[in-house]
């Protein structure tokens, strides 16, 4: 007998994963849909999760505490600015704490196959939008309905581009980051209880970086889409080859890098689309744009939108409307949580990577305050606000008795 379902998912990600989760869980009848044939599944992922990830979701603390998702918490950073000057900070929290996407997405894809009906192997390739349902298609040409979906499925995302959300002239909002996931016994970094960054690439408009997982050393390099496609035109696996070179020149890195460990894959880096939601659809994670534009963090967003996405379906489906009007109340909800934090993501990548000169001077600076480097560490692992950053740097490029003046005029530290 043909099962029914109240709504489907499209993407069993941590975007898909956390929004079918909540549903289930809320007894809403749900579909889960993923082109991967299984999970574990691959995911090329530098696997950075933020403390803020780790306290908005409980359960995910649980994972690591557990075992169930080996993890290496880091509380160190090597920061790299153009000029190869190198700062370290270190505080006594983990600052970062590195999975892999192996173990970490399939904790979270069988949480929700406990609470609804998951099907692997099933690539959508069509959306269409009835006037009283949704009707998917897949690779195999089977044809799934529901009332309502959340299209989950990625950077790439069918579902965005087939409700009209996100236009194919998609070059300018991407990323591309080609990275390595290599066993330490091939390839070992000098410090292991830290991560690398390296904010070394001008015209790339990107960064590298270096992540110790608990057994493999991962490794990566992100460039905007353009370049990869005009400089690079194919050669990513021999840029990398060129990028681990470096590495190991400055003494970073020892051993021998794997291609067959090499991966690319896009990313969206200019903030979240226009407008994520349609009738009967809404879009969570990479789909929507979900990324911070400046450090490239999504998992953290991926989680909160699917949450989000969760709670207004469950209203639609107990009230039976499903039009745009009422999916409206989407993007407001993740407006309020985390729209001031990526519009500044946008803000922050078009001023620090447009050139070297302000990354150069930046942590220049921050080898000489303390607090400008806390702030630009915290900053970019989600635990310090931009504001606080901004106002650092205001303050510490105003003279001193200038500053003293503002604070009494404006009543400051009276
Ligand atoms: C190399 C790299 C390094 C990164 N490093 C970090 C990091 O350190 N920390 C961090 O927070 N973020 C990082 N990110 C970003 C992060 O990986 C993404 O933002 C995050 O995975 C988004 O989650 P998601 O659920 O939206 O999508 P995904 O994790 O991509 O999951 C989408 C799911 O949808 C499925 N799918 C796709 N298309 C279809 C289809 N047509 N039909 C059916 N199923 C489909 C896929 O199989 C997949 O399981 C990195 C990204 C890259 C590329």
């Amino acid at each position: 007998m043909e099962q029914t379902f109240d709504i489907i998912v499209v993407g069993g990600g941590p975007a898909g994963a956390t929004a079918a989760y909540k549903l289930g869980q809320n007894g809403v009848r749900v579909l889960l849909l993923d082109k991967a044939t299984s999970f574990p599944r691959e995911k090329p992922c530098g696997g950075g999760l933020s403390a803020r990830l780790l306290d908005r979701f409980p359960y995910v603390r649980e994972f690591l505490a557990n075992g169930e998702v080996p993890v290496n918490p880091v509380s160190r950073v090597h920061l790299e600015s153009p000029d190869g000057t190198r700062v370290t900070y270190q505080q006594g929290e983990p600052i970062l704490y590195l999975i892999r996407r192996w173990e970490f997405d399939a904790a979270l894809f069988r949480r929700a196959e406990s609470v609804c009906t998951v099907r692997t192997g099933v690539t959508v390739r069509k959306c269409t939008v009835l006037p009283g349902h949704v009707e998917l298609e897949s690779t195999d040409g089977e044809i799934f309905t529901a009332p309502m979906i959340i299209g989950a499925d990625s950077a790439n995302s069918v579902i965005a581009r087939h409700t009209g959300l996100r236009s194919e002239a998609a070059h300018k909002e991407y990323a591309v980051d080609m990275m390595e996931e290599t066993s330490y016994d091939r390839l070992q970094v000098a410090d292991r209880e830290a991560i690398y960054l390296f904010l070394t690439l001008t015209q790339t408009f990107g960064y590298g970086y270096i992540f110790p997982k608990t057994d493999r050393l991962n490794l990566g390099f992100g460039c905007k889409l353009d370049w990869y496609l005009t400089a690079l035109r194919g050669k990513g696996k021999e840029h990398h080859a060129e990028w681990v070179e470096t590495l190991k020149q400055k003494g970073d890195v020892t051993g021998k890098t794997d291609r067959s460990c090499y991966k690319a894959f896009p990313i969206p880096v200019s903030g979240p689309l226009e407008r994520t939601y349609t009738d009967r659809v809404l879009l969570a994670g990479d789909a929507g744009g979900f990324v911070n534009a400046f450090t490239a963090e999504g998992i953290y967003y991926a989680m909160t939108s699917g949450s989000i996405a969760a709670d207004i379906a469950l209203r639609s489906i107990r009230s039976g409307r499903y039009d745009k009007r009422q999916l409206a109340a989407y993007q407001s909800a993740w407006q309020r949580e985390t729209g001031a934090d990526l519009a500044h993501s946008v803000e922050i990548q078009h001023r620090l990577f447009n050139g070297s000169g302000r990354m150069d001077s930046l942590v220049r600076n921050a080898a000489n305050d303390p607090e400008l480097l806390r702030l630009i560490i915290g900053y970019s692992m989600g635990a310090a606000r931009y504001e606080e950053l901004r106002a650092h740097m205001v303050r510490s490029t105003v003279p001193a008795w200038v500053w003293g003046k503002v604070k009494s005029a404006v009543g400051l530290g009276r």
